[in-house]
């Protein structure tokens, strides 16, 4: 693996022996808690309190693939160092939620992974811990002589090209905001410097951001390409790469640029960097694309909260079109004003148009779709978050994968056309264990989910209503693929389609959240131990976002 072994020898002496003197014994050096307070409030001030993980051990997991490392019980049962533990602990994570218990062992053991995990289940930690983790441990390898080299043959500071060492690819900007916020809380008192660039907000800041340096970069993918056709990324020593949203990656629309940043580009070929990828849905034919990625993989697979637990109660109600709007405002005077509420439409156009009438009805509402600007979708999710206006009227791409975690209910105002898009509209509340009601207006025009949608249901043992039932019987008989198998059999979003080509691969490891616990899962050793680890921890001078202290680039 590039460098990662003589990272300690190649590192200039002064850096080395700066480092050396306050991480001899691996820890936060006291004085700089205290120098980073207003820095540590900003990216901690968010509550994760009030959230409900008693649920969260009976979500089943099951794992599958060669060698499966053991899943861990506590965040103590594994060795990330003393950064990742410390800001664990500012985040108020007491114990992590089942796709982190499985997800983190696995990344450590550097395997490559496909994980089926519903947006707030804990998924960005996930990736985040471990691969920051080993970030901190194996140092920066030849992306710090390379970013070097470019500094000097380009002469000028600013025009220094960035050798990022993991990238996190997200469908959507909104999307990459809130993982770049996360690495921003995980990074925390360390050397390692997040940066997040998309589409639609000014290059130029973005560019001047990189410059600063970037060790984890969080990137739309179209952005990305533009980014490195300007040279101003390198993904030569980018050794973690991380596809959030994976399905939807790697569907039509975003295939071609995956393709051309991890195929076609100068990033290391699979097996050589580590690879992993997550999504609430993984189809089979997502499965089969995703192995020219991939390299001997876990494939990962936890039941979702909706259907499991059952803490999102599933209403579906046949409402005409004509009489959506009148319905809708009976729901919202039934829910109460302060509690947010999420209503997605179809189009647009659509989305304006219940914005204005509902703006009109004296209610305080916003909305998000494509053809808003990046600044108002921003303040829109803002004064949403905040409660400051607890309606968002959304359509699917905008609010895809987004964490907002305390949406009371969730309104299909226009029911998706297929069953994966509900699951994760479903999602966006019930999130992390807490409760949720999600309502569905249905009418002639959702013939097409029905049979899907009652599936769901019957699954999440929810209320299905007579003339569902009669209507999905009618379907099966008149539907050609009526022998085709449930998407979403025993409460997971998919499962390992290995399993049953043949059984080949079958490595078999089944269990609950709450299985049996191994202690010290340590595992990596052979690359972490000794020397290396002086790298994992902070120069001392509060935080990574002071641009006073030198970084691994030097900048
Ligand atoms: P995600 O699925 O990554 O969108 O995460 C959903 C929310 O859960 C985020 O607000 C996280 O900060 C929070 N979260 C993730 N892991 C934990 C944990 N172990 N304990 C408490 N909150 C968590």
């Amino acid at each position: 693996m590039i460098g990662f072994y003589s990272f300690k020898f190649r590192h200039s002496d002064k850096l080395s022996q700066e480092i050396a003197a306050v991480t001899l014994s691996n820890k936060v050096p006291e004085h700089s808690t205290n120098l980073c307070c207003s820095l540590r409030s900003e990216l901690f001030s968010g509550s994760n309190t009030g959230i409900n993980f008693e649920k969260y051990d009976d979500i089943p997991v099951e794992a599958t693939g060669q060698n499966c490392p053991q899943h861990i019980e506590s965040f103590q049962d594994v060795d990330m160092g003393e950064i990742i533990m410390g800001n664990i602990a500012l985040s108020r994570y007491t114990r992590p939620t089942p796709v982190q218990k499985y997800a983190i062992p696995i990344i450590k053991s550097k395997r490559d992974l496909m994980a089926c995990a519903q947006t707030g289940s804990g998924k960005t930690a996930a990736f985040l811990l471990p691969v920051l983790s080993q970030i901190y441990t194996d140092g920066p390898g030849e992306a710090l002589n390379a970013a070097k080299a470019s500094g000097q043959e380009n002469g000028k500071y600013g025009r220094r090209k960035q050798y990022p060492i993991s990238l996190v690819l997200a469908p959507t900007r909104e999307l990459a905001l809130q993982i770049y916020d996360e690495a921003r809380k995980f990074s925390y008192r360390s050397r390692v410097r997040p940066c997040v660039v998309y589409g639609g907000a000014d290059i130029g800041q973005q560019i001047r951001d990189l410059e600063r340096g970037c060790h984890l970069l969080v990137a739309t993918p179209g952005r990305l390409v533009d980014m490195m056709e300007r040279g101003k990324i390198g993904l030569d020593y980018c050794n973690y790469l991380v596809l959030d949203e994976a399905d939807r990656m790697l569907d039509m629309g975003f295939e071609p640029q995956i393709r051309r940043i991890v195929e076609q580009d100068t990033m290391p070929p699979k097996g050589i960097r580590q690879t992993m990828m997550f999504s609430a849905t993984f189809p089979k034919e997502i499965q089969i694309l995703a192995r020219d990625f991939l390299e001997d993989y876990i494939f990962l697979a936890v039941g979702r909260v909706g259907s499991t637990s059952e803490n999102i109660t599933q209403k579906v109600v046949w409402v005409e079109e004509s009489d959506k709007r009148s319905f809708l405002l009976d729901l919202l005077s039934a829910t109460g004003k302060d509690s947010l509420t999420l209503v997605f439409v179809e189009t647009k156009k659509g989305a304006d148009a219940l914005e204005d009438f509902l703006y009109r009805e004296g209610y305080a509402c916003t909305s998000i779709h494509g053809d808003r600007s990046q600044r108002d979708r921003e303040e829109a999710l803002n004064q949403f978050r905040s409660g400051k206006c607890p309606i968002l009227v959304a359509t699917a791409v905008a609010a895809r994968g987004l964490d907002i975690s305390n949406v009371k209910h969730v309104i299909n105002f226009d029911l998706p056309s297929d069953i994966e898009e509900y699951v994760h509209r479903i999602g966006r509340t019930g999130r992390v264990g807490n409760l949720g009601l999600a309502t569905s207006f249905f009418n002639d025009k959702n013939g097409n989910i029905t049979k899907d949608l009652l599936d769901i249901l019957v699954e999440a043992k929810q209320e299905v209503p007579s003339w569902l039932e009669s209507l999905a019987y009618e379907h099966q008989h008149k539907s050609s693929n009526r022998g085709r198998s449930k998407r979403f059999s025993g409460g997971f979003g998919a499962r390992d389609y290995r399993q049953t080509a043949a059984g080949v691969n079958a490595g078999g490891f089944g269990g609950r959240g709450g299985g049996r616990s191994q202690a010290g899962h340590g595992g990596n050793r052979a690359f972490g131990g000794g020397g290396f680890s002086n790298f994992y921890t902070s120069d001392g001078y509060g935080g990574n976002y002071s641009h006073s202290q030198v970084d691994w680039w030097g900048n």
